[in-house]
Protein backbone atom coordinates (compact mmCIF):
# COMPACT_ATOMS: atom_id res chain seq x y z
CA UNK A 1 0.00 0.00 0.00
CA UNK A 2 0.80 3.50 -0.72
CA UNK A 3 -1.08 5.13 2.02
CA UNK A 4 2.19 6.35 4.04
CA UNK A 5 3.29 8.65 1.24
CA UNK A 6 -0.14 9.69 -0.26
CA UNK A 7 -3.08 10.79 1.93
CA UNK A 8 -4.70 8.64 3.75
CA UNK A 9 -7.68 8.11 1.02
CA UNK A 10 -9.69 4.81 -0.35
CA UNK A 11 -7.55 5.27 -3.07
CA UNK A 12 -4.20 4.95 -1.33
CA UNK A 13 -5.60 2.50 0.47
CA UNK A 14 -6.05 0.06 -2.43
CA UNK A 15 -3.65 1.18 -4.66
CA UNK A 16 -0.76 -1.65 -4.41
CA UNK A 17 2.93 -0.52 -3.24
CA UNK A 18 5.70 -0.03 -4.78
CA UNK A 19 8.95 1.19 -4.19
CA UNK A 20 9.47 4.92 -4.79
CA UNK A 21 11.27 6.29 -7.29
CA UNK A 22 14.68 7.99 -6.34
CA UNK A 23 14.99 11.75 -5.51
CA UNK A 24 17.26 13.85 -8.33
CA UNK A 25 20.79 14.32 -7.01
CA UNK A 26 23.30 15.88 -9.41
CA UNK A 27 22.76 16.64 -13.00
CA UNK A 28 21.06 15.64 -15.67
CA UNK A 29 20.60 16.39 -19.34
CA UNK A 30 17.74 15.78 -21.71
CA UNK A 31 15.30 16.86 -24.46
CA UNK A 32 12.18 18.07 -22.03
CA UNK A 33 11.77 18.48 -18.27
CA UNK A 34 8.16 17.73 -17.30
CA UNK A 35 7.33 19.04 -14.05
CA UNK A 36 4.50 17.05 -11.91
CA UNK A 37 3.02 13.69 -12.32
CA UNK A 38 -0.14 13.90 -12.68
CA UNK A 39 -2.05 12.36 -15.22
CA UNK A 40 -1.16 16.01 -17.21
CA UNK A 41 2.52 15.39 -17.08
CA UNK A 42 2.47 11.68 -17.14
CA UNK A 43 0.56 11.66 -20.35
CA UNK A 44 3.06 13.79 -21.55
CA UNK A 45 6.14 12.39 -20.77
CA UNK A 46 4.56 9.50 -22.17
CA UNK A 47 3.68 10.65 -25.82
CA UNK A 48 6.87 12.71 -26.05
CA UNK A 49 8.56 9.69 -25.46
CA UNK A 50 6.74 7.50 -27.83
CA UNK A 51 7.71 10.29 -30.37
CA UNK A 52 11.47 9.89 -29.54
CA UNK A 53 12.10 12.59 -26.90
CA UNK A 54 14.21 11.85 -23.85
CA UNK A 55 12.46 12.87 -21.50
CA UNK A 56 12.85 13.51 -17.78
CA UNK A 57 9.86 14.14 -15.30
CA UNK A 58 9.86 16.17 -11.78
CA UNK A 59 7.66 15.64 -9.36
CA UNK A 60 7.97 17.18 -5.77
CA UNK A 61 5.91 14.34 -3.78
CA UNK A 62 4.95 11.11 -5.41
CA UNK A 63 3.46 9.77 -8.56
CA UNK A 64 0.16 10.90 -8.58
CA UNK A 65 0.14 13.00 -5.23
CA UNK A 66 -2.30 15.74 -6.52
CA UNK A 67 -5.54 15.76 -7.61
CA UNK A 68 -4.99 12.72 -9.90
CA UNK A 69 -4.42 10.34 -7.01
CA UNK A 70 -7.47 11.83 -5.21
CA UNK A 71 -10.08 12.64 -7.40
CA UNK A 72 -14.25 11.90 -8.12
CA UNK A 73 -12.55 10.33 -11.50
CA UNK A 74 -15.42 10.84 -13.58
CA UNK A 75 -14.56 11.08 -16.70
CA UNK A 76 -16.61 13.24 -18.62
CA UNK A 77 -16.71 14.76 -22.34
CA UNK A 78 -16.11 18.34 -23.11
CA UNK A 79 -14.58 21.28 -20.82
CA UNK A 80 -15.94 22.08 -17.40
CA UNK A 81 -17.43 25.91 -18.32
CA UNK A 82 -19.72 23.63 -21.10
CA UNK A 83 -19.91 24.60 -24.76
CA UNK A 84 -22.44 27.22 -24.80
CA UNK A 85 -20.13 29.34 -23.14
CA UNK A 86 -17.13 28.14 -25.13
CA UNK A 87 -18.76 28.86 -28.50
CA UNK A 88 -18.94 32.64 -26.76
CA UNK A 89 -15.16 32.28 -25.85
CA UNK A 90 -13.58 31.21 -29.08
CA UNK A 91 -16.26 31.25 -31.53
CA UNK A 92 -18.99 27.88 -32.55
CA UNK A 93 -15.85 26.59 -34.97
CA UNK A 94 -13.19 26.23 -32.74
CA UNK A 95 -15.38 25.54 -29.84
CA UNK A 96 -16.80 22.22 -31.99
CA UNK A 97 -12.35 21.26 -32.46
CA UNK A 98 -12.10 21.64 -28.97
CA UNK A 99 -15.44 19.11 -28.18
CA UNK A 100 -13.87 16.91 -30.54
CA UNK A 101 -10.72 16.92 -29.22
CA UNK A 102 -12.17 16.32 -25.72
CA UNK A 103 -14.32 13.24 -27.09
CA UNK A 104 -10.85 11.87 -28.97
CA UNK A 105 -9.90 12.36 -24.76
CA UNK A 106 -12.37 9.53 -23.90
CA UNK A 107 -10.97 7.24 -26.36
CA UNK A 108 -7.54 8.18 -25.57
CA UNK A 109 -8.07 7.20 -21.96
CA UNK A 110 -9.74 3.91 -22.83
CA UNK A 111 -6.89 3.19 -25.16
CA UNK A 112 -4.25 4.05 -23.10
CA UNK A 113 -6.14 1.27 -20.56
CA UNK A 114 -6.27 -1.18 -22.97
CA UNK A 115 -3.01 -1.07 -24.41
CA UNK A 116 -0.93 0.00 -21.59
CA UNK A 117 -2.50 -2.83 -19.74
CA UNK A 118 -3.90 -0.36 -16.76
CA UNK A 119 -5.80 -2.12 -13.87
CA UNK A 120 -7.67 0.62 -12.86
CA UNK A 121 -11.55 -0.40 -12.32
CA UNK A 122 -12.92 1.51 -15.46
CA UNK A 123 -16.61 1.27 -16.15
CA UNK A 124 -18.63 2.94 -19.07
CA UNK A 125 -21.48 5.27 -18.29
CA UNK A 126 -21.91 8.74 -16.61
CA UNK A 127 -25.28 10.20 -15.85
CA UNK A 128 -26.03 13.96 -15.29
CA UNK A 129 -28.94 14.41 -13.40
CA UNK A 130 -31.38 17.72 -13.34
CA UNK A 131 -32.97 18.59 -9.61
CA UNK A 132 -34.90 21.01 -10.22
CA UNK A 133 -37.31 21.96 -13.09
CA UNK A 134 -34.59 24.40 -13.77
CA UNK A 135 -31.90 22.19 -14.83
CA UNK A 136 -34.06 20.22 -16.42
CA UNK A 137 -34.78 22.63 -19.09
CA UNK A 138 -31.05 23.20 -19.11
CA UNK A 139 -30.38 18.96 -19.54
CA UNK A 140 -33.20 18.45 -22.32
CA UNK A 141 -31.03 22.08 -24.28
CA UNK A 142 -27.90 20.38 -23.95
CA UNK A 143 -29.02 16.95 -25.09
CA UNK A 144 -30.23 18.54 -28.33
CA UNK A 145 -27.31 20.81 -28.35
CA UNK A 146 -25.04 17.81 -27.94
CA UNK A 147 -27.18 15.27 -30.62
CA UNK A 148 -28.16 17.78 -33.12
CA UNK A 149 -25.28 20.80 -32.95
CA UNK A 150 -21.94 18.48 -32.05
CA UNK A 151 -23.41 15.32 -33.14
CA UNK A 152 -22.84 13.59 -30.30
CA UNK A 153 -24.76 10.22 -30.30
CA UNK A 154 -23.43 8.52 -26.89
CA UNK A 155 -25.74 10.37 -24.99
CA UNK A 156 -29.45 9.44 -24.25
CA UNK A 157 -32.43 11.36 -22.12
CA UNK A 158 -33.50 9.42 -18.86
CA UNK A 159 -37.29 10.86 -17.59
CA UNK A 160 -38.09 10.34 -13.99
CA UNK A 161 -39.39 7.06 -14.16
CA UNK A 162 -36.58 5.50 -15.96
CA UNK A 163 -34.37 6.94 -13.90
CA UNK A 164 -35.61 5.94 -10.64
CA UNK A 165 -34.90 2.39 -11.66
CA UNK A 166 -31.11 3.45 -12.14
CA UNK A 167 -31.10 5.33 -8.88
CA UNK A 168 -32.62 4.66 -5.63
CA UNK A 169 -32.89 8.40 -4.49
CA UNK A 170 -36.80 10.51 -4.88
CA UNK A 171 -34.19 13.78 -5.89
CA UNK A 172 -33.86 13.65 -9.42
CA UNK A 173 -36.26 14.90 -12.10
CA UNK A 174 -34.05 13.42 -15.29
CA UNK A 175 -30.69 12.54 -16.51
CA UNK A 176 -28.72 12.15 -19.12
CA UNK A 177 -26.66 9.51 -19.64
CA UNK A 178 -23.34 8.97 -21.95
CA UNK A 179 -22.27 5.86 -22.57
CA UNK A 180 -18.90 6.83 -23.92
CA UNK A 181 -17.74 8.96 -20.53
CA UNK A 182 -17.26 6.88 -17.11
CA UNK A 183 -15.24 6.31 -14.56
CA UNK A 184 -12.18 4.56 -12.41
CA UNK A 185 -9.80 4.28 -9.82
CA UNK A 186 -8.03 7.50 -10.48
CA UNK A 187 -4.54 6.75 -8.57
CA UNK A 188 -3.83 3.01 -10.18
CA UNK A 189 -4.38 5.00 -13.56
CA UNK A 190 -2.22 7.62 -13.01
CA UNK A 191 0.33 5.33 -11.43
CA UNK A 192 -0.47 3.08 -14.98
CA UNK A 193 0.27 5.97 -16.86
CA UNK A 194 3.33 6.43 -15.65
CA UNK A 195 4.80 2.77 -15.44
CA UNK A 196 3.92 3.02 -19.04
CA UNK A 197 6.13 6.65 -19.19
CA UNK A 198 8.82 4.76 -17.90
CA UNK A 199 8.96 1.63 -19.75
CA UNK A 200 8.73 4.13 -23.01
CA UNK A 201 12.09 5.39 -21.36
CA UNK A 202 11.02 8.54 -19.10
CA UNK A 203 13.12 8.81 -16.14
CA UNK A 204 10.29 10.00 -13.11
CA UNK A 205 12.03 11.56 -10.18
CA UNK A 206 10.10 11.67 -6.99
CA UNK A 207 10.73 13.77 -4.11
CA UNK A 208 12.09 16.33 -6.17
CA UNK A 209 10.27 19.75 -6.54
CA UNK A 210 11.25 22.27 -9.39
CA UNK A 211 12.29 25.41 -8.08
CA UNK A 212 13.23 27.37 -10.23
CA UNK A 213 14.52 27.44 -13.89
CA UNK A 214 17.10 29.65 -15.86
CA UNK A 215 18.31 29.82 -19.14
CA UNK A 216 21.92 28.86 -20.01
CA UNK A 217 22.85 29.63 -23.97
CA UNK A 218 20.21 27.72 -25.68
CA UNK A 219 19.11 25.17 -22.50
CA UNK A 220 17.14 25.62 -19.77
CA UNK A 221 18.45 24.62 -15.92
CA UNK A 222 15.86 23.60 -14.14
CA UNK A 223 16.64 23.22 -10.50
CA UNK A 224 15.76 20.81 -7.41
CA UNK A 225 16.93 20.67 -4.07
CA UNK A 226 19.99 18.75 -5.20
CA UNK A 227 20.24 18.60 -8.93
CA UNK A 228 19.23 20.41 -12.29
CA UNK A 229 18.12 19.48 -15.27
CA UNK A 230 19.18 20.78 -18.51
CA UNK A 231 16.75 20.46 -21.32
CA UNK A 232 15.46 22.60 -24.50
CA UNK A 233 11.88 22.45 -23.43
CA UNK A 234 9.80 22.50 -20.32
CA UNK A 235 6.27 21.46 -19.55
CA UNK A 236 4.59 22.59 -16.20
CA UNK A 237 1.70 20.24 -14.89
CA UNK A 238 1.76 21.02 -11.70
CA UNK A 239 -1.97 22.35 -11.49
CA UNK A 240 -2.28 24.08 -8.26
CA UNK A 241 1.44 23.86 -6.68
CA UNK A 242 3.73 25.48 -8.89
CA UNK A 243 2.79 28.59 -6.89
CA UNK A 244 6.19 30.44 -7.12
CA UNK A 245 7.89 28.74 -9.87
CA UNK A 246 5.87 30.05 -12.11
CA UNK A 247 3.57 33.37 -10.96
CA UNK A 248 2.03 34.53 -13.79
CA UNK A 249 0.51 31.34 -14.34
CA UNK A 250 -0.75 31.54 -10.37
CA UNK A 251 -2.38 34.33 -11.32
CA UNK A 252 -5.04 32.92 -13.73
CA UNK A 253 -5.85 29.72 -11.54
CA UNK A 254 -7.33 29.64 -7.50
CA UNK A 255 -6.62 26.26 -5.59
CA UNK A 256 -10.33 25.36 -4.48
CA UNK A 257 -10.37 22.78 -2.00
CA UNK A 258 -13.30 19.63 -2.27
CA UNK A 259 -13.64 16.61 -0.91
CA UNK A 260 -14.88 13.16 -0.99
CA UNK A 261 -15.67 10.53 1.11
CA UNK A 262 -15.73 6.40 0.96
CA UNK A 263 -18.13 4.97 3.35
CA UNK A 264 -17.61 1.28 4.59
CA UNK A 265 -18.32 -1.38 1.83
CA UNK A 266 -22.29 -1.58 1.54
CA UNK A 267 -22.04 -6.14 0.44
CA UNK A 268 -22.68 -6.18 -3.13
CA UNK A 269 -26.56 -6.03 -3.19
CA UNK A 270 -27.04 -2.89 -1.06
CA UNK A 271 -24.53 -0.80 -3.28
CA UNK A 272 -25.76 -2.21 -6.60
CA UNK A 273 -29.03 -1.06 -5.87
CA UNK A 274 -28.11 2.47 -5.20
CA UNK A 275 -27.13 2.87 -8.58
CA UNK A 276 -28.43 -0.58 -10.58
CA UNK A 277 -26.18 0.69 -13.65
CA UNK A 278 -23.08 1.08 -12.00
CA UNK A 279 -22.89 4.58 -13.34
CA UNK A 280 -21.17 7.58 -12.14
CA UNK A 281 -23.27 10.06 -11.14
CA UNK A 282 -23.05 14.16 -10.94
CA UNK A 283 -25.50 16.76 -10.03
CA UNK A 284 -25.99 20.19 -12.01
CA UNK A 285 -25.82 22.51 -9.51
CA UNK A 286 -22.51 25.02 -9.15
CA UNK A 287 -21.45 23.35 -6.06
CA UNK A 288 -22.19 19.92 -7.50
CA UNK A 289 -22.87 16.70 -5.85
CA UNK A 290 -20.77 13.33 -7.57
CA UNK A 291 -20.94 10.11 -6.65
CA UNK A 292 -20.25 6.13 -7.46
CA UNK A 293 -20.28 2.71 -6.39
CA UNK A 294 -16.17 1.52 -5.98
CA UNK A 295 -15.01 -1.83 -6.89
CA UNK A 296 -15.32 -3.30 -3.17
CA UNK A 297 -18.91 -1.73 -2.71
CA UNK A 298 -18.49 1.55 -0.91
CA UNK A 299 -20.50 4.75 -2.37
CA UNK A 300 -17.62 6.92 -3.04
CA UNK A 301 -19.50 10.63 -2.92
CA UNK A 302 -17.31 14.27 -3.39
CA UNK A 303 -19.66 17.58 -3.20
CA UNK A 304 -17.96 20.04 -0.44
CA UNK A 305 -15.86 22.86 -1.69
CA UNK A 306 -13.97 25.41 0.31
CA UNK A 307 -12.74 28.48 -1.73
CA UNK A 308 -11.11 29.79 1.75
CA UNK A 309 -7.96 26.84 1.12
CA UNK A 310 -8.02 22.84 2.00
CA UNK A 311 -10.27 22.63 5.25
CA UNK A 312 -10.28 19.05 6.54
CA UNK A 313 -12.37 20.07 9.48
CA UNK A 314 -15.68 18.47 9.56
CA UNK A 315 -15.36 17.26 6.20
CA UNK A 316 -16.52 13.80 6.64
CA UNK A 317 -19.56 15.08 8.27
CA UNK A 318 -20.92 17.96 6.26
CA UNK A 319 -20.17 15.40 3.15
CA UNK A 320 -22.19 12.84 4.59
CA UNK A 321 -24.95 15.23 5.45
CA UNK A 322 -24.91 15.64 1.43
CA UNK A 323 -25.20 12.41 0.88
CA UNK A 324 -28.03 11.76 2.98
CA UNK A 325 -30.11 14.37 1.63
CA UNK A 326 -29.29 12.00 -1.74
CA UNK A 327 -29.80 8.46 0.27
CA UNK A 328 -31.44 9.01 3.27
CA UNK A 329 -31.41 5.00 3.71
CA UNK A 330 -27.56 5.34 4.14
CA UNK A 331 -28.13 6.50 7.69
CA UNK A 332 -26.96 3.87 9.50
CA UNK A 333 -23.71 3.85 7.46
CA UNK A 334 -20.21 5.14 8.54
CA UNK A 335 -17.81 6.69 6.39
CA UNK A 336 -14.48 5.57 6.47
CA UNK A 337 -12.33 7.40 4.56
CA UNK A 338 -12.66 11.93 4.22
CA UNK A 339 -10.06 13.54 1.81
CA UNK A 340 -9.77 16.55 0.00
CA UNK A 341 -7.36 18.06 -2.72
CA UNK A 342 -7.11 21.50 -4.86
CA UNK A 343 -9.11 21.94 -8.17
CA UNK A 344 -7.67 24.38 -10.28
CA UNK A 345 -10.09 26.75 -11.32
CA UNK A 346 -10.29 29.73 -13.73
CA UNK A 347 -12.10 32.73 -14.01
CA UNK A 348 -14.29 31.48 -17.07
CA UNK A 349 -13.90 27.79 -15.87
CA UNK A 350 -12.23 26.90 -19.07
CA UNK A 351 -8.94 25.25 -19.22
CA UNK A 352 -5.79 27.52 -19.37
CA UNK A 353 -2.89 25.98 -21.55
CA UNK A 354 0.16 27.76 -23.30
CA UNK A 355 3.49 28.91 -23.57
CA UNK A 356 5.65 31.10 -20.73
CA UNK A 357 7.80 31.58 -23.61
CA UNK A 358 8.29 30.03 -26.80
CA UNK A 359 10.33 27.17 -25.31
CA UNK A 360 8.31 26.88 -21.69
CA UNK A 361 4.59 25.37 -22.19
CA UNK A 362 1.91 24.61 -19.50
CA UNK A 363 -1.55 22.83 -18.88
CA UNK A 364 -3.31 23.95 -16.31
CA UNK A 365 -6.86 25.24 -15.20
CA UNK A 366 -8.85 21.71 -15.68
CA UNK A 367 -11.38 23.56 -13.15
CA UNK A 368 -12.48 20.21 -12.16
CA UNK A 369 -13.10 18.33 -15.09
CA UNK A 370 -9.73 16.94 -15.66
CA UNK A 371 -9.75 13.34 -15.38
CA UNK A 372 -10.17 12.63 -19.36
CA UNK A 373 -8.92 16.21 -20.25
CA UNK A 374 -5.25 15.85 -19.09
CA UNK A 375 -3.96 12.83 -20.63
CA UNK A 376 -5.57 14.12 -24.30
CA UNK A 377 -4.15 17.99 -23.36
CA UNK A 378 -0.34 15.89 -22.69
CA UNK A 379 -1.05 14.48 -26.25
CA UNK A 380 -1.49 18.01 -27.75
CA UNK A 381 1.55 19.42 -25.92
CA UNK A 382 4.22 16.87 -27.22
CA UNK A 383 2.34 17.41 -30.67
CA UNK A 384 3.43 20.99 -30.33
CA UNK A 385 6.86 20.25 -29.17
CA UNK A 386 7.20 18.09 -31.71
CA UNK A 387 6.04 21.37 -34.23
CA UNK A 388 2.99 20.44 -34.78
CA UNK A 389 0.98 23.70 -32.66
CA UNK A 390 -2.84 23.42 -33.86
CA UNK A 391 -4.41 21.51 -31.89
CA UNK A 392 -2.56 22.98 -28.61
CA UNK A 393 -3.37 26.53 -30.36
CA UNK A 394 -6.92 26.11 -30.13
CA UNK A 395 -6.42 25.67 -26.23
CA UNK A 396 -4.00 28.49 -26.18
CA UNK A 397 -5.77 30.39 -27.58
CA UNK A 398 -8.93 30.82 -25.41
CA UNK A 399 -8.81 33.97 -23.62
CA UNK A 400 -8.52 34.27 -19.96
CA UNK A 401 -8.13 36.95 -17.27
CA UNK A 402 -6.30 36.81 -13.88
CA UNK A 403 -8.05 36.96 -10.87
CA UNK A 404 -8.73 40.30 -9.72
CA UNK A 405 -6.73 42.11 -6.47
CA UNK A 406 -3.37 40.60 -6.57
CA UNK A 407 -2.50 37.54 -4.24
CA UNK A 408 -4.22 38.57 -0.91
CA UNK A 409 -7.54 39.52 -2.59
CA UNK A 410 -7.81 36.45 -5.08
CA UNK A 411 -9.71 34.58 -2.40
CA UNK A 412 -12.20 36.96 -1.28
CA UNK A 413 -13.04 38.05 -4.25
CA UNK A 414 -13.97 34.59 -5.74
CA UNK A 415 -15.71 33.55 -2.57
CA UNK A 416 -17.79 36.87 -2.78
CA UNK A 417 -18.53 35.59 -6.50
CA UNK A 418 -19.34 31.55 -5.50
CA UNK A 419 -21.52 33.15 -2.82
CA UNK A 420 -23.73 34.23 -5.77
CA UNK A 421 -23.70 31.00 -6.96
CA UNK A 422 -24.46 28.75 -4.00
CA UNK A 423 -27.59 30.95 -3.80
CA UNK A 424 -28.49 30.45 -7.41
CA UNK A 425 -27.87 26.54 -6.26
CA UNK A 426 -31.02 27.00 -3.82
CA UNK A 427 -33.35 28.29 -6.52
C1 LIG B 1 -11.47 15.78 -4.88
C2 LIG B 1 -11.42 16.00 -6.37
C3 LIG B 1 -12.41 15.47 -7.18
C4 LIG B 1 -12.35 15.62 -8.57
N1 LIG B 1 -13.30 14.99 -9.33
C5 LIG B 1 -13.19 15.03 -10.68
C6 LIG B 1 -14.08 14.28 -11.50
O1 LIG B 1 -14.95 13.55 -11.00
N2 LIG B 1 -13.94 14.37 -12.85
C7 LIG B 1 -12.97 15.15 -13.43
O2 LIG B 1 -12.89 15.20 -14.66
N3 LIG B 1 -12.09 15.86 -12.66
C8 LIG B 1 -12.17 15.80 -11.32
N4 LIG B 1 -11.28 16.48 -10.56
C9 LIG B 1 -10.22 17.23 -11.23
C10 LIG B 1 -9.12 16.31 -11.78
O3 LIG B 1 -8.81 15.32 -10.82
C11 LIG B 1 -7.91 17.17 -12.12
O4 LIG B 1 -8.31 18.13 -13.09
C12 LIG B 1 -6.74 16.40 -12.68
O5 LIG B 1 -6.44 15.26 -11.91
C13 LIG B 1 -5.54 17.34 -12.72
O6 LIG B 1 -4.40 16.61 -13.12
P1 LIG B 1 -3.01 17.35 -13.22
O7 LIG B 1 -2.05 16.35 -13.71
O8 LIG B 1 -3.18 18.61 -13.97
O9 LIG B 1 -2.68 17.81 -11.73
P2 LIG B 1 -2.32 16.96 -10.44
O10 LIG B 1 -2.84 15.60 -10.48
O11 LIG B 1 -2.69 17.81 -9.28
O12 LIG B 1 -0.75 16.84 -10.53
C14 LIG B 1 0.12 17.93 -10.35
C15 LIG B 1 1.40 17.38 -9.73
O13 LIG B 1 2.40 18.37 -9.85
C16 LIG B 1 3.24 18.28 -8.73
N5 LIG B 1 3.97 19.54 -8.63
C17 LIG B 1 3.47 20.78 -8.44
N6 LIG B 1 4.44 21.70 -8.43
C18 LIG B 1 5.60 21.04 -8.61
C19 LIG B 1 6.95 21.42 -8.68
N7 LIG B 1 7.32 22.70 -8.57
N8 LIG B 1 7.88 20.46 -8.89
C20 LIG B 1 7.53 19.15 -9.05
N9 LIG B 1 6.25 18.73 -8.96
C21 LIG B 1 5.31 19.66 -8.75
C22 LIG B 1 2.26 18.04 -7.58
O14 LIG B 1 2.92 17.45 -6.48
C23 LIG B 1 1.27 17.07 -8.24
O15 LIG B 1 1.59 15.72 -8.02
C24 LIG B 1 -11.31 16.37 -9.16
C25 LIG B 1 -10.32 16.94 -8.35
C26 LIG B 1 -10.37 16.76 -6.98
C27 LIG B 1 -9.28 17.35 -6.13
Amino acid sequence: MVAAAHINSWYALTTPDRTANPALEGNIDCDVCVVGAGIAGCSTALHLAEKGYRVVLLEAERIAWGASGRSGAQAIFGVACGQKKLEKLVGLSDARAIWDITVEGLKLQRDLISNQKIDCDYVAGQIQVAQKPRQDQDLRAEFIQLQQRYNYQSVSLIERDALNTLLASERYFSGMLDTASGHLHPLKYTEGLAAAAMRAGVKIYERSGALSYTRQNKKLNVTTAAGIVRCTSLALCGNAWLGPFAPTLAKKIIGVGTYMIATESLGQNRAAALITNNAAITDMNWILDYFRRSSDHRLLFGGRVSYSGLDTVNTARATRARMLQVYPQLKDVKVEYAWGGYADITMNRAPHFGRLEPDVYFLQGFSGHGIALTGIAGKLLSEAIAGTNERFDLFANIPHRNFPGGAALRRPALMLAMLWYRLRDLL
